[in-house]
């Protein structure tokens, strides 16, 4: 079957009550039959969900679809997005393991990588998008993974994924993708030869701005470490944040198409604009990585990034402007959302360092909604008036 009905059709098995929408598992534990159910259960020798921490239908639904829609044999799902990074990392690596990733990451991520995993001896290196031969060059005989998002925030770089996959596959090395800006319906980075996607589900997922989530897909190698790690760690999803994210998935595809839809025309309108230097979308061809995305992905999503003419004052000042946008710390929202990255998200950093990561002060990124694309674009227009 196709992603599409994949992502309504497969379901947990109907309870007694045979109902059509799968009910919302919320237990903490599940009973045994008796004394030898339970140690069996417990020694691994029968198959069981024992407690929820470990496992849940509502949250195996969520993994099972992620898992057709992504191409992976297997995967683990998470209480956020972040969870879904550190556990990744955390069940992987050990003290003195070293990561190779693209220089632009998550704002947390980054952190992680800065801040905590050092804490335990797991050193990363930052590698310039576009530079296939610094990636090759930065891994050593410790480096276990190679890690990156494509296209990347908010930026929207785009990463040939099939040469660094070949690069990673000649060093024996883990190759992992935050694939959430794309979503399984625009790239699945394993059918390019990645080992592992990871997804905040918060975003695009879940798409209506409701819970967090998160989801790591994989080989069954690679889930047996990632259980091992998360049972005893306790990052688990919520069974009804799953139940929501389970359902979600099954608007997803018509959602991913309107939002790239919309997010197309408010490119090409922009790349009109007289007081917008630059814009930057996957499938302009003005995107100097055009040829790749049109390679690797299937629409071009639903983030747009521009720059304005007038710098960090003219940004703000658009922020201030807009009317229908909502200013707030999330993408992938029916709700169209609009951030400054420098007076923001970015704002800790030096212009140095901003520039590094490809912001410029009068740079905004857009998550372009699900509202008609009439009233997002005279939102935008009047705000650049
Ligand atoms: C939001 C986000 C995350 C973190 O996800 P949370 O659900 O907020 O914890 C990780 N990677 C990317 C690219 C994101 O946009």
């Amino acid at each position: 079957m196709k992603k599409e009905t994949l992502a309504i059709r497969t379901q947990n098995k109907r309870t007694d009550h045979q109902e059509h929408s799968v009910p919302l598992y919320m237990t903490s534990s599940y009973v045994f039959e008796d004394a030898e159910d339970m140690r069996a259960q417990f020694a691994e020798e029968k198959q069981g969900e024992i407690y929820s921490r470990y496992a849940n239908p509502n949250v195996q639904e969520f993994i099972d679809k992620m898992a057709l829609l992504e191409g992976a044999e297997s995967g683990w799902a998470t209480a956020s997005g972040m969870a879904a990074v550190f556990t990744f990392f955390g069940a992987l690596l050990s003290s003195g393991d070293h990561i190779v990733s693209g220089r632009s990451v998550f704002g947390s991520t980054h952190r992680l990588f800065t801040e905590i995993l050092p804490k335990w001896g797991i050193t990363a290196t930052y590698v310039d998008y576009y530079d296939y031969q610094g990636f090759e060059n930065a891994i050593r005989p410790e480096t276990k993974i190679l890690y990156l998002e494509t296209p990347s925030n908010p930026g929207l770089d785009i990463i040939d994924l099939e040469k660094v996959a070949a690069i990673c596959k000649k060093k024996n090395v883990i190759f992992a993708v935050d694939n959430c800006f794309a979503t399984p319906f625009i790239q699945r980075p394993i059918e390019f030869g990645a080992d592992v996607a990871i997804h905040s589900a918060t975003k695009y997922i879940d798409g209506q701005g409701r819970t967090l989530g998160g989801v790591i897909l994989s080989s069954n190698a690679i889930t047996e470490k990632i259980k091992a790690f998360a049972r005893h760690t306790g990052p688990a999803l919520s069974p009804f944040n799953a139940w929501i994210l389970s359902k979600s998935l099954e608007t997803l595809s018509v959602r991913i198409e309107r939002h790239s839809a919309s997010a197309f025309e408010i490119a090409k309108r922009l790349e009109q604009h007289p007081d917008v230097l630059s814009v930057k979308y996957p499938f302009l061809e003005s995107h100097s990585q055009f040829e790749i995305a049109k390679k690797q992905m299937d629409l071009g999503g639903g983030i747009v990034s521009f720059e304005l003419k007038g710098g960090l004052e003219a940004g703000r000042k658009f922020l201030d402007q807009l009317e229908i946008f909502s200013l707030t710390a999330n993408l992938g929202d029916t709700r169209s959302i609009a951030t400054h990255p420098a007076s923001t998200t970015h704002s800790k950093l030096t212009p140095e360092q901003r520039k590094e990561v490809g912001i410029s002060d009068g740079l905004v990124r857009l998550s372009v909604g699900l509202e008609h694309v009439d009233d997002i674009w005279n939102d935008i227009a009047n705000a650049l008036k």
